[in-house]
């Protein structure tokens, strides 16, 4: 399959031909409704919708085999869905009379391994995509290759690149159609970790200096707070929330999502007067029946010694790890293993009591199990 063979500015084109000029700005650019994907038997992604405004950057998030490649391969066209709908830029490109095929549909794709092409040199992988008279694919090569400070790589081939030069070249090379939507999977796995941030940096800044709408899949959830307006995570082939990074991280949906983004301190308890009891203390339960279980989570910067008040407990461990220190702790009485972070160099010794308290509203509740 060609995958970057998309007709140049494409995004114009979908626009004028499918999109009334007052409703372009305000539609979204791609909308994914009640997708189903099953492999022998195995519902791979079940019932996924959710849709990017141009412009927008969404980050498919979600742990190991939970649907987010199925889901992004479906949208490219490369997989094809057995149920749903899926539009870009307004138009259909799969419901239940239309399967676009891949080299039809107006999107930039970059994987993993960039899957650039060996036997080209940089300028002809990056114009691969491009029709059109040839001055003006050399003039938006050479714009696209400055841009990302390659101008002097232009005739070498992809073995005699550097990993971050060649992500570069498989960015530029998706970006040169300028297509309607750019989906990304992985594509900065395969990158060194001292690489990846200034990498990540400045695709962020090409991506949206170029108003692209992306939609990115990634198993690394500072990664898609970092890149993403929006993140929609993914479990076992559903779609458990999506929103803004700090909604999630803030508002997660249940103790799963919460879990995605950091370590967690959990206390269970029963509601009594609106609030949870729980060997940490009460917290506000609402919406909650009275006598119901709920479980408290708090992570573990918001669990933080106190100088009065709070809850005792036991040191277990205490290490310095640079910017802030770890401490684990149990809790007397109750005996539950606790991990607080604090900033600096404050290490209580093991084996000392101390207390440790949630800071006010840092705290997440949610219906427990009665377990
Ligand atoms: P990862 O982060 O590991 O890439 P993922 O969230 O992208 O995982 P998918 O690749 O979408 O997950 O896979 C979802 C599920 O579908 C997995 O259980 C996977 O084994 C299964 N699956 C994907 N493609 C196929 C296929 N062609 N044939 C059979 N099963 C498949």
């Amino acid at each position: 399959m060609n995958q970057f063979a998309s007709p140049p500015d494409w995004a114009s084109q979908v626009d004028a031909r499918h999109v009334a000029p007052d409703a372009a700005a305000t539609r979204p650019m791609l909308e994914v409704e009640a997708l189903c994907r099953r492999f022998g038997g195995v519902a791979a992604v079940e019932d996924v919708g959710f849709s990017v405004t141009r412009g927008e950057v969404i980050c498919l998030l979600g742990p190991s085999g939970c649907g987010k490649s199925t889901t992004l391969r479906m949208i490219a066209g490369i997989e094809r869905p057995d149920s749903g709908r899926i539009q870009i830029g307004g138009r259909a490109m799969c419901d239940s009379g239309a399967f676009l095929p891949p080299e039809r549909r107006p999107v930039g794709l970059v994987f993993q391994d960039f899957a650039l092409f060996p036997h080209l040199d940089v300028a002809a992988n990056v114009g691969f995509g491009l029709q059109g008279p040839a001055p003006e694919k050399r003039d938006r090569v050479g714009a696209l290759l400055e841009r990302v400070g390659l101008s002097s790589h232009a005739a070498k081939y992809p073995h005699e690149l550097s990993g971050g030069e060649q992500q570069r070249v498989a960015l530029i090379r998706a970006l040169a159609p300028r297509p309607c939507l750019m989906l990304m999977d992985e594509p900065f796995s395969s990158l060194d970790h001292r690489l990846r941030d200034g990498v990540r940096d400045a695709t962020l800044d090409l991506l949206r200096e170029s108003e692209t709408t992306v939609l990115m899949v990634t198993h690394d959830p500072e990664e898609a707070m970092l890149m993403g307006h929006r993140i929609a995570v993914m479990r076992k082939g559903r779609l458990i929330q999506e929103g803004r990074p700090d909604e999630l991280y803030n508002r997660p949906a249940d103790r799963g999502v919460a879990a995605f983004f950091s370590d967690l301190n959990i206390v269970a308890g029963r509601v009594s007067g609106g609030r949870v009891q729980t060997s940490l203390g009460a917290f506000p339960a609402p919406g909650l029946a009275e006598g119901s279980p709920a479980e408290v989570v708090i992570r573990p910067q918001h669990l933080v010694p106190t100088e009065a008040g709070g809850t005792p407990a036991r040191v277990e461990r205490a290490r310095y790890l640079g910017r802030e220190s770890l401490i684990e702790t149990r809790l007397e009485p109750g005996g539950a293993a606790m991990k607080s972070r604090v900033p600096g160099l404050i290490l209580p010794a093991p084996g000392s009591l101390i207390h440790i308290a949630a800071q006010p509203d840092s705290a997440m509740v949610f219906a427990g199990d009665g377990e």
